[in-house]
C-alpha cells in the first residue's frame, strides 16, 4: 500500500492514525473499558448508550479543543455549508436585513441564498481586485437594523483568510457575527467574544462529508421563521442534543477520532504552529521563484488553501502530470480561478508540503 499526498480542497486528507483506528474498529467497536459492542459504529442505533457516549465524547472534546464557552451550543447537523447558507437566515434573520462581506466565491453564495429569506445586503466587497485582499472592517457598511453580519473566515477557492476576526462592537455594531469556518475550523483558535454563530462542513478539516458543525450563542436560538423545516430549527436540534432526526452517526464518530488525534498532538495551539510553518514553507517557495505566482495580499493569505499560477500556463498539464507521478495529487485549481491550488489542512503532514516544495523547485529547473 502506498498513500499519496492528497492536496484536495475537500473532501480532503485525513490523519492516517484516525483511518487506522477506524479500520481496526470497523467490524466491532469497543468502548473505553475495552468492552465489545459486537457491531460497527455505522450499525448502531443513535438512541443506544454506545452511540450516545461516542457523540457526547466528540462534543466534549470539541468544546475543550476550541474553548467553546458554556453559553454556546454545539450542534451536529447535515446539509453542508451550502445548506447553512439557508438555515442561518431562516434561524437568525427574522425576515429582516443581513449584511455580507464579499471576499470570494463562498461569501457570494451565502449572500445569494440569504436573499430568499430576508434582505441580504453587501457591506463590503473585494470583487474589484479579483478577491485578492480583505476590505478593512472600518470600511464596512453595516445597517443599524442588521440582524447579523456574515463573513467567510477562509475563502477556500480564492485562498483569502481572516487572520483576525472583526470586532463588530468596536465598529459600533451590536449585530452578531456569523462566520463560515468550513475550511479553517480547528486550524487556529477562535475568539468567541467576537462571534455569534460559526458553521462549517466537516469534510475540509474535521472528518468525512455528511456532518455539518454549528456553534451558536444561546440567545440566538429560538427565533426561526415559521416555515423553517423542523430538522433545521436550531432550537429543536439543540433541545434534542442533535438527535431530533438521525444524525450522520458514522461521520460524527470519525470526527470524534479526529478530535482525539488533535488533543493527542497538542491541541489547536500546536496545530496552528504547524499550519503556520507549512504555509510559510510553501509561500516562501512560491515567492522566491520566477515561474510560480500567488496573487493574494500577504496580509490575508490562507494557511489552508494556497492557489498559485504558473507564469507560463502552457506548462500546466506537464506540471500536474509530473506531480501525479510523484504521488502529489489534486493540485489542479478550482475551475473558476484556474491555475493550481494546494490545500494543506491539519491532516497534511509537513513532509507532504516538503515533497511539494521539492517538486516545485525541480519542475522550475527543468523549465529554465
Ligand atoms: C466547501 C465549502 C462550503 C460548502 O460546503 P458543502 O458541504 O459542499 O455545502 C461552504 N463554505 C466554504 C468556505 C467551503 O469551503
Amino acid at each position: 500500500m502506498s498513500r499519496a499526498f492528497n492536496f484536495s480542497a475537500g473532501p480532503a486528507v485525513m490523519p492516517e492514525e484516525v483511518l487506522q483506528q477506524a479500520a481496526a474498529e470497523m467490524l466491532d467497536w469497543h468502548d473505553a473499558q475495552g468492552r465489545s459492542s459486537g457491531m460497527s459504529v455505522m450499525e448502531m442505533s443513535h438512541r443506544g448508550k454506545e452511540f450516545i457516549s461516542i457523540c457526547e465524547q466528540a462534543e466534549a472534546d470539541l468544546r475543550e479543543l476550541l474553548a467553546v464557552p458554556a453559553n454556546f451550543k454545539i450542534l451536529f447537523m447535515q446539509g453542508g455549508g451550502l445548506a447553512e447558507n439557508a438555515i442561518v437566515p431562516m434561524n437568525l434573520s427574522q425576515g429582516g436585513a443581513m449584511d455580507f462581506v464579499l471576499t470570494g466565491s463562498w461569501s457570494q453564495k451565502s449572500l445569494k441564498e440569504a436573499g430568499k429569506y430576508g434582505t441580504a445586503r453587501v457591506a463590503a466587497s473585494a470583487q474589484a481586485d479579483g478577491f485578492t485582499s480583505l476590505p478593512s472592517p472600518a470600511s464596512w457598511h453595516i445597517g443599524a437594523d442588521s440582524r447579523y453580519v456574515h463573513i467567510c473566515g477562509n475563502e477556500t477557492i480564492h485562498g483569502v483568510e481572516f487572520h483576525e476576526l472583526p470586532d463588530l462592537k468596536a465598529l459600533g455594531c451590536d449585530a452578531p457575527l456569523v462566520v463560515d469556518f468550513s475550511s479553517h475550523v480547528a486550524s487556529r483558535p477562535v475568539d468567541w467574544s467576537r462571534v455569534g454563530l460559526a458553521f462549517g462542513g466537516a469534510q475540509k478539516n474535521l472528518g468525512p462529508a455528511g456532518l455539518t458543525l454549528v456553534i451558536v450563542r444561546e440567545d440566538l436560538i429560538g427565533h426561526a421563521l415559521p416555515h423553517c423545516p423542523s430538522a433545521f430549527d436550531y432550537k429543536l436540534v439543540a433541545d434534542n442534543q442533535s438527535m431530533y432526526n438521525t444524525p450522520p452517526t458514522y461521520s460524527i464518530y470519525i470526527a470524534g477520532l479526529v478530535f482525539q488525534w488533535l488533543k493527542k498532538h497538542g491541541g489547536i495551539a500546536a496545530m496552528e504552529q504547524r499550519n503556520i510553518a507549512k504555509a510559510q514553507l510553501l509561500y516562501d517557495c512560491l515567492d522566491n521563484s520566477a515561474l510560480y505566482v500567488n496573487k493574494v495580499d500577504k496580509a490575508c493569505r490562507s494557511r489552508m488553501n494556497v492557489p498559485f499560477f504558473l507564469r507560463d500556463e502552457s506548462r500546466n498539464d506537464a506540471f500536474l502530470a509530473g506531480a501525479k507521478a510523484r504521488g502529489l495529487l489534486q493540485l489542479k485549481g478550482h475551475k473558476s480561478v484556474g491555475g493550481m491550488r494546494a490545500s494543506i489542512y491539519n491532516a497534511m503532514p509537513l513532509e507532504g508540503v516538503q515533497a511539494l516544495v521539492s517538486y516545485l523547485r525541480e519542475f522550475e529547473k527543468t523549465q529554465a
